[in-house]
């Protein structure tokens, strides 16, 4: 066979295969495709310049084949170098060749082309190989640098490669191993060539097939053994169990949660399909594609699974096998549940939060278009007074008994919720309210709870909205129902109030004296009647300002009338303003004349929320210059339970500037008893009402007794009001109380009638 066409095929071979590649990779966007191009594109010169030597029969044509082959030679040095770098980094910075690497084969390629000058390097000579002229290289000293250039460079890249190869992951070292490898084998069949001198340099098929495996290797080889291990390991360590079946449907590998899943180890392997249909009740695990979710048990200890089953096809006829997905969904499906459960349930009582109660019913009402609704709101009486006389640890035990209480007695046809603090929601067919209604009243009449230790009764109001009007927003039903509840007083009789016809027409009654009040104030339809108060002699000395309403067209009204009406919206500030006022100008006129005589000015709860009671009345006082001591102030007990913005420190700066303090209405409240001691006032109002309540009229007497004889002891002034009988204040005053008030002595009167009654009588005594 000729070898020199032999050779020139294959060599041509390469080079058509080198331009392929380099081309590829010069279009490629990998950041390593710019390196492995110039590589191949160095090496097309380096076989190019053989293939001349190889194919010419002339010297002039081989002796420039020689120069382009040695010139390539440098060339592949460089682009090696810059390959070998980029492809080993990340394996090492210390690998990086240094800059004065690429200046030797530069200088060397530099110091060949002097050659035709200096003839130094090599030079040609003729030998006849199978019958015709081929010219053969004659190595030179300038050939002996070339060769210590080129051979450094190699050692270094092999010495790069060989690090590289040795520090990476075992499944990466492929990668390098076969590329060093490569490298060795062209460089000593390299040098086998130069030391047989045979004439054709058959290691160029090395320096091309070379370069066709690192541009394998650096652009399209991916460890194989690297995906596998990857996606055993994924499959391995999957949250999900995972089974894998052959063609036969016959289990042949399952995961750890698998295996765990269905209880088995690995060598049961054959037991997977029986233990998945007894867990999953599923009659049959085809080799089909499909998806099931399915709940094992129910309420809280259910357990939810999505089963996904995926059929692996070989190709289009024959099925390779399937596996099996089971996603355990439970701790997710709790995890909504018990969000979905918080944001909808008061964590205290666990009953519906409002705003979920009225999205309930609203949906109620729209399924049930047929149906009558009551709407009930539920509330606890002074139940701030509970949190702070008992704890809120037992104020929060009550909380849940009342919650409990309803629970009890509601069925799934009532849905109900806790509305805000100490109150509840209901909602029910009418029907079924009516016929529990009296079953309600009657646990009402006797509402205990207890912790276990302390037993406390409660005054539980419930006020009712027969829904009449569907469309109005459920807050505004009950609305409704609370307004009904407010008329309600402190009664532990009745618990029940509807909202009717009567409340309607009282709804229409408010609003019209609310838009009347400023009118009322300002022309004194509105002025303070005197009730007059008297000493254990009968003596006038003071009197309580009560405020009237003589309405122009309505005529007399009672404080009952509007009062409430004014606290529930506010406006009492203005109305107690201005009876303040005038009881200040009355006191004034009286200076000269009367400067003994007191009048007693009422102060509401609500005043405190709004005003600086201490600074307005001082600065009343100061106005009209009169002596403090002569405007009494009266406060309800509910300021000092409440100690609502600090009701305390108010009376202790009032009673500083000079002022009495008395306690209305003591005797109908809450532990007035107990309170005593701690109270910063002068007198103590005690009301008969609450007291002839009571059946037990020795009774009555014995804690009246005693309450005067308290307050003695504890330097307070009491002062009895309601006395209507002669007898009631005889006995009062048998017992040691200080002052009177009450219809038996005189009504409450205008002011020109009490001077009358009082003064006169004084004049004439
Ligand atoms: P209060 O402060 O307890 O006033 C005493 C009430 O008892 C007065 O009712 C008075 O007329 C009534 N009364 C006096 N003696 C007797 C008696 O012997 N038997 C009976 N059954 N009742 C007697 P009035 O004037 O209807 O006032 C009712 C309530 O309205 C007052 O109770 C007070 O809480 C409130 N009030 C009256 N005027 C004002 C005011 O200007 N401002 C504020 N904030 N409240 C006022
Ligand atoms: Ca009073
Ligand atoms: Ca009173």
């Amino acid at each position: 066979m000729n070898i020199r066409i032999g050779f020139s095929v294959i060599y041509a071979v390469l080079i058509a295969g080198l331009v392929f590649c380099s081309v590829k990779s010069f279009l490629s966007h990998k950041s390593i495709a710019q390196a492995v191009g110039l590589l191949e594109l160095a090496l097309i010169p380096t076989l190019t310049g053989n293939l001349i030597i190889i194919a010419s029969q002339v010297e002039e044509i081989s002796l420039v084949g020689c120069y382009v082959y040695f010139v390539g030679v440098d060339l592949v040095m460089l682009a090696l170098l810059r390959f070998t770098t980029e492809y080993c980094s990340g394996i090492g910075r210390g690998q990086q060749a240094p800059i004065i690497m690429y200046f030797f084969p530069a200088a060397d390629a530099i110091q060949l082309l002097f050659n035709p000058f200096f003839g130094h390097a090599f030079s040609i000579e003729k030998i006849i190989v199978q019958g015709l002229p081929y010219y053969r290289l004659v190595p030179h000293f300038g050939q002996v640098v070339h060769r210590i250039v080129d051979y450094t460079i190699l050692l270094s890249v092999v010495l790069i490669f060989t690090v590289a190869t040795l520090r990476a992951a075992k499944i990466y070292r492929e990668r390098y191993s076969v590329i060093l490898l490569s490298i060795i084998i062209v460089a000593v069949w390299e040098t086998f060539y130069i030391f047989s001198r045979t004439p054709v340099d058959r290691s160029m098929i090395g320096f091309g097939v070379c370069g066709l495996l690192v541009f394998y290797f650096s652009l399209y080889y991916r460890p194989l053994r690297l995906l596998d291990r990857m996606l055993s390991d994924i499959a391995t360590n999957m949250t999900e169990a995972l089974f894998v079946y052959d063609s036969m449907g016959r289990c042949i590998w399952a995961n750890e949660t698998g295996l765990k899943l269905v209880r088995l180890n690995d060598t049961q392997l054959e037991n997977v399909s029986s233990a998945l249909i007894n867990k999953f009740g599923r009659q049959k695990f085809t080799s089909a594609d499909w998806t099931e979710d399915i709940v094992l048990g129910s309420g809280d200890s259910a357990s939810y699974y999505t089963l996904e089953n995926h059929a692996v096809n070989e190709d289009k006829k024959h099925l390779a096998g399937s596996y099996l997905v089971v996603r355990d969904n439970t701790e997710e499906k709790r995890r909504i549940k018990r969000e979905i459960y918080n944001s909808t349930h008061d964590s205290l009582t666990q009953l519906f939060t409002k705003q979920y109660l009225f999205e309930c019913i609203r949906k109620i009402l729209n399924k049930n278009k047929d149906t009558a609704y009551t709407a009930i709101f539920i509330d606890v009486k002074n139940f701030k007074i509970v949190n702070d006389i008992f704890s809120t640890a037992f104020g929060d035990i009550a909380l849940q008994q009342i919650a409990d209480w309803i629970r009890k007695n509601m069925n799934g046809k009532c849905v109900y919720g806790r509305l805000v603090g100490d109150t509840f929601g209901v909602f029910m067919p009418s029907e079924l309210f009516e016929t529990k209604k009296e079953e309600i009243e009657k646990d009402l009449l006797n509402f205990v709870v207890s912790d276990g230790n302390v037993e406390h009764r409660l005054l539980i109001q419930m006020g009712v909205y027969e829904v009449s009007d569907r469309d109005i927003n459920v807050s505004v039903m009950f609305d409704r129902a609370h307004f009904a509840l407010s008329t309600l007083t402190d009664n532990y009789k009745k618990h029940i109030a509807y909202y009717d016809q009567n409340l309607r027409d009282k709804v229409f009654w408010d609003q019209q004296i609310t838009a009347e009040l400023n009118e009322a104030l300002e022309t004194m339809q509105i002025r303070p009647y005197l009730q007059p108060i008297m000493d254990r002699t009968g003596k006038v000395v003071g009197a309580e300002a009560l405020a009237r309403w003589i309405h122009p067209e309505r005529g007399f009204m009672s404080p009952g009338t509007f009062i409430p009406v004014f606290e529930k919206n506010s406006l009492i500030i203005e109305v107690d303003r201005h009876i303040w006022r005038c009881a200040c100008e009355i006191l004034s006129d009286w200076k000269e004349t009367h400067g003994d005589t007191f009048i007693s000015i009422n102060i509401s709860p609500k005043d405190l929320y709004f005003i600086d009671i201490v600074s307005e009345i001082t600065g009343l006082v100061k106005e009209y210059s009169i002596d403090p001591k002569n405007l009494r102030i009266e406060i309800t007990e509910t300021v000092m339970i409440t100690d609502v913005q600090g009701g305390f420190k108010m009376l202790a700066e009032l009673r500083k500037a000079g002022f009495i303090v008395e306690m209305d209405d003591f005797g109908s409240g809450y532990s007035s008893l107990n309170l005593l001691k701690d109270m910063p006032v002068d007198v103590l109002k005690i009301d008969m009402k609450f007291l002839s309540d009571s059946d037990n009229s020795p009774k009555a007497q014995t804690i009246i007794r005693n309450i005067i004889k308290l307050s003695d002891e504890l330097d307070i002034v009491s002062l009895t009001e309601g006395v209507e009988t002669k007898q009631q204040y005889s006995q009062l005053s048998d017992v040691g109380c200080k002052l009177f008030q009450g219809y038996y002595f005189a009504k409450p009167m205008p002011k020109e009638e009490f001077e009358e009654f009082a003064f006169a009588a004084v004049n004439t005594k």
